[in-house]
């Protein structure tokens, strides 16, 4: 397959290095704090992915929209590696639904900064269908070839979504536009892949497969009975979710699948608790803030009869969840559709058993029956089937512990990186032979 990057090459003295890279991350910044609505997966990917490109040399600039009055406009993260304060729209957080008439200041504001810098980038790699659009705007003042990366697809979301959560034409409407006018797109695996041809119409051959990675170092076993006495955890099977709070979640499945799974045995004085991480924390980073969100999330609890066994620990820190994944018996992630889905991964690398829904990434993450269970997504009794089979079954629960860390270990960022400067590369090699793609 073009784009699968099995052929990794030295660049020939003939061939442009990549120096220089823009990361775009238009709507959210990758060192936001992590569960909120907005902050998730992405943020990790553009962090992860941007510091290990940065170690292999490559100077990297991520640009995001400035949220405030008083962070610096250049931030240094570390050698090689600035975080980029955009001015467009207004300094405080706006929905992600009303920046796209602000995109044409952040391609004009970024153009500015490279003047001002005296700087060119070898590549503009755009995350979300926003950045995209920014990067296709800076083909006005730059000559770089430009990569794009969806994350999620509108047209994915909308298949699961009810009316009120539904995306809107707009983004329907430039996600088609992007496969156009982008040199490059990223697939995260080939259900994405699949869907960049089939829906969007991309050729094949600008289609690069590069799966997303997970911190291996950060993501390793603890001892479970240290991990629970630390994170102060009851006794009894502990079943754990991870994740923003947003209907493609699948929040309402985990809930009434885990009444389910509550009711449909006796569980002799031992009831599972559901540890949910995920929503936001007090100042002090340590209690929840039980905003308009989570505080629906304790009513749902409380009308399904569940609320004695589901305890709300907000957003965790990367450094702590580590120890809820050790903690955990099982972790679960039943969403309706997951690009890639890291919490699975990170799990996984924990040596925790996954169940999770048989949708995108996690087709391919999961190994069904050896890392985790793959059910079928919305569907409570399924999940609950899942679950029980994994708390009770311990022959099975033992298999999928020694499956979980093999699965997770396909999926270093040193892996990612190397792909995608290859990536990089060959675009850059393209480009150096043709004229770039304009937006028009
Ligand atoms: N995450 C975190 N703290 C939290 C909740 C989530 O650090 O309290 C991280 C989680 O570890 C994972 C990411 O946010 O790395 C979520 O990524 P995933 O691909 O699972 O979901 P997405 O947010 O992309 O839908």
């Amino acid at each position: 397959m073009q784009g699968q990057l099995e052929s990794m090459s030295e660049p020939s003295a003939e061939q442009p290095l990549i120096e220089r890279v823009a990361m775009l991350s238009v709507h959210t910044s990758p060192v936001a704090a992590l569960g909120g609505p907005d902050s998730g997966g992405m943020n990790v990917y553009v962090n992860e992915l941007s510091r290990w490109l940065a170690r292999t040399g490559i100077n990297v600039d991520v640009f995001t929209r400035r949220l405030d009055q008083t962070t610096p406009r250049i931030l240094e993260l570390e050698e090689g590696l600035r975080l980029i304060q955009v001015e467009a729209g207004p300094p405080h957080p706006v929905h992600k639904d009303e920046l796209f008439c602000h995109i044409p200041d952040f391609a004009s504001d970024m153009a500015f900064f490279a003047l001002q810098q005296g700087v060119r980038y070898d590549i503009v790699h755009g995350h979300y269908w926003l950045s995209g659009w920014a990067a296709q705007l800076l083909k006005e003042h730059w000559h770089a070839p430009t990569v794009q990366m969806y994350h999620t697809m509108a047209h994915l979301k909308n298949a699961v979504a009810t009316d009120a959560h539904r995306e809107t034409i707009l983004r329907l409407q430039i996600e088609r536009r992007l496969v156009e006018i982008s040199d490059g797109l990223i697939a995260a695996n080939p259900d994405e892949r699949k869907e960049m041809i089939h829906k969007l119409g991309a050729p094949s051959d600008q289609i690069h497969l590069v799966p997303p990675g997970v911190d291996l170092e950060l993501f390793q076993p603890h001892d479970p009975e240290q991990a629970r006495a630390e994170l102060d955890l009851p006794d009894g099977p502990i079943v754990l979710f991870v994740g923003r709070i947003d209907p493609v979640k699948g929040i309402d499945t985990l809930f009434a699948g885990f009444k389910r799974l509550l009711d449909q045995r006796d569980w002799a004085g031992a009831e599972p608790t559901l540890v949910f991480v995920g929503g936001e924390l007090d100042d002090s980073g340590e209690s929840p803030i039980f905003g308009d969100a989570l505080q629906k999330l304790q009513q749902e609890a409380r009308e399904l009869g569940i609320e004695s066994q589901v305890l709300f620990r907000g957003s965790q820190t990367r450094e702590r969840l580590p120890l809820y994944y050790s903690a955990a018996d099982v972790c679960t992630v039943p969403s309706r559709y997951e690009s890639f889905g890291l919490v699975a991964v990170e799990a996984m690398a924990c040596g925790t058993p996954i169940v999770a829904s048989r949708v995108g990434g996690l087709q391919f993450t999961v190994r069904d029956e050896q890392s985790g269970l793959l059910v079928p997504h919305s569907d409570p009794l399924a999940l609950a089937a899942g679950l029980e089979r994994v708390l009770t079954d311990e022959r099975l629960s033992r298999t999928l512990c020694a499956g979980a860390r093999r699965a997770a270990i396909r999926y270093s960022w040193q892996m990612v990186s190397t792909s995608m400067v290859e990536v990089y590369q060959q675009l850059a090699n393209i480009e150096a032979a043709a004229p770039i793609k304009v937006a028009r």
